[in-house]
This record gives structure tokens, C-alpha cells and sequence, in this order.
């Protein structure tokens, strides 16, 4: 059995951004249930007894005081149920959080190679010991089952595969690489199983191939349509620009594909769908799809 939790299913700046006054923004700002943190998705393979976190998200203490099943044990000086994080990429909504977890306590980080490069290439991650916290390795198209901190088993197996898109912004000028975009599949083994696609910038036929047959499918959300931001005047880069395909072709390039459950993580507040009662909205939800708030889980 996976248990899914959505840890936050916004973009970079969350909603409200700090800076922001979109319409999205502004809803947000007057209503706390409109509010919205940047996305992360905690993953268990036992029962909630042990996670794996998909990204370190910058909203990462908010997430683990809003979700009791991240709190430490009773009866423990120090304990997490957090076992380690499966990091999709070296952008900073993926990786900011990691800062916020040092502090002594063991979890194992999984991360392709030209992440770990980023991180290597940063001190300030050093303040994660690598006695405590490892930094393994994670090839793609490779099935692994990351292991607990004690060394046993967690049940989890995962696999990462690549997805078009493109690097993180702040490494572009060193050029593309399969590493860039990873979308994760979970699975315990037997039963369904769930995949995590944040960023997506074409969904080609080999991706609706792999993706039939699943249990539940977060997918990138981030716009609604590729000229928004612009459109919004929130700034200069379409959604193709970013590496991302827009909400809107999402749906009908994922419409013939069977899917128990679709929903959209990564959705930016420029997205008209993230407002409850938006013509987007309907329209995502008329498609079969959901726009997770934090807390929504998924048992599979
Ligand atoms: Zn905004």
C-alpha cells in the first residue's frame, strides 16, 4: 500500500507570493483557505511509519507542522518519520529546503547526479553531514528501494526517468542534460502505482505510454495557458520558455489515457484554475482533474 500526502502543490513564490497582488494572490491574502505552499508530496510505503519526501521545498517546516504524520515521535529526544527526500531537480523550490533540515537527524538524500553536482557545488548544503545525511546517486531508468536510516528496507521502490523540459534558470548557461527534468514513479511492488511530474514541457507519446495504467499521476500545473504571465504582467517568460506545458493542453494531451487519479501540482499564482470557482477550474475538474490543497492524501 503507498500512502501520498500533497505537502503543498504550488509553484516557486507559493501563494500568496510575498510580493504579489495577481488575482489569485489577492484571494489568497484575504482567505486562508486559499492559501497554498510550494510543491511537495510525502510518500510511505509502511503505513505512515517512515516518509519519503519528493523535493525539500523553502515551505518545508510550514508542511511538516501542518501534517502530523512528519511529527516526531512521542517518547523520543530527537526522531523524524522522515526517512529521506527524492529530490526531481536542482531548482531552488526543490532544494531551499533541505537547509531546514539539518540539525543531526539521519535521512538519506536521492538525486541524479547534476543535482548532487549543485549541491556539491554549494557549501552551504555541507551544513547536511555526510555521515548523517548521504547523498546517493539516482540513475535514471534504474528501479532502487531507498533504504530506511537504520539500513533496512522501506518497501518503496522508485525509479526516475527523464521528461522533456530544461535545466533550473540559474544553469542554463552550462546547457541541457538528460538530468535536467526527472519525473519519479513509486511503487510497493504490488498494486498501483504513483508518479510525480512537476515539470513537463511535452507530454510525447513514450510519456502517455508510461503513465497509462497508474493509480494516481501529480503533473506539472504551473500555467493555465503559455502566455499568461505575460498577458498578467507578472513578467517576460511563457510557460515553453520555463519548460512547461500549459494546464490546458495538459488535459487534452492526457485525456485518452487511463489514469485513476490525475491532479496538478506546481501550479504558479498567475493560474486562474487555482480560484475554486473559476471557468479554469471547472473546467480542469469537468476534465477528471483535481487541484490539491496541502493535506490531500491518496492511498493506493
Ligand atoms: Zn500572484
Amino acid at each position: 500500500m503507498l500512502k501520498v500526502v500533497i505537502l503543498g502543490s504550488a509553484a516557486g513564490g507559493a501563494v500568496p507570493q510575498w510580493n504579489c497582488n495577481c488575482a489569485q494572490c489577492a484571494a489568497a491574502w484575504g482567505d486562508p483557505a486559499l492559501r497554498n505552499t510550494q510543491v511537495s508530496a510525502a510518500i510511505s510505503a509502511d503505513g505512515g511509519q517512515h516518509w519519503f519526501l519528493i523535493n525539500a521545498s523553502p515551505d518545508i517546516r510550514q508542511q511538516i507542522l501542518d501534517t502530523p504524520a512528519l511529527h516526531p515521535a512521542k517518547g523520543h529526544l530527537r526522531h523524524s518519520p522522515i526517512a529521506g527526500v527524492i529530490l526531481t531537480n536542482g531548482e531552488i523550490d526543490a532544494i531551499a529546503g533541505l537547509l531546514s533540515l539539518r540539525e543531526g537527524t539521519p535521512f538519506a538524500l536521492h538525486a541524479h547526479a547534476r543535482v548532487l553536482a549543485t549541491l556539491r557545488a554549494n557549501s552551504v548544503f555541507d551544513v547536511l553531514k555526510a555521515d548523517l545525511v548521504p547523498r546517493i546517486p539516482m540513475a535514471l531508468d534504474t528501479e532502487f528501494e531507498p533504504l530506511l536510516p537504520d539500513g533496512t528496507p522501506s518497501g518503496l521502490r522508485v525509479q526516475a526517468f527523464a521528461v522533456p523540459g530544461k535545466p533550473a534558470w540559474y544553469m542554463e548557461d552550462a546547457g541541457a542534460d538528460p538530468g535536467d527534468t526527472i519525473g519519479l514513479k513509486f511503487s510497493t511492488g504490488e498494486g498501483d502505482s504513483a508518479y510525480f511530474i512537476a515539470a513537463c514541457a511535452e507530454v510525447t507519446p513514450d510519456l502517455a505510454a508510461r503513465l497509462a495504467g497508474a493509480g494516481l499521476v501529480m503533473f506539472d500545473g504551473t500555467l493555465w495557458q503559455d502566455d499568461e504571465m505575460i498577458r498578467a504582467g507578472l513578467g517576460q517568460k511563457t510557460g515553453q520558455r520555463m519548460g512547461h506545458l500549459s494546464m490546458s493542453d495538459s488535459i487534452t494531451a492526457l485525456a485518452g489515457v487511463e489514469i485513476g487519479t490525475r491532479v496538478f501540482v506546481h501550479i504558479n499564482n498567475s493560474n486562474p484554475a487555482l480560484l475554486p470557482h473559476s471557468p479554469e477550474r471547472l473546467q480542469a475538474q469537468a476534465a477528471g482533474w483535481r487541484i490539491p490543497l496541502p493535506g490531500e492524501e491518496f492511498t493506493l
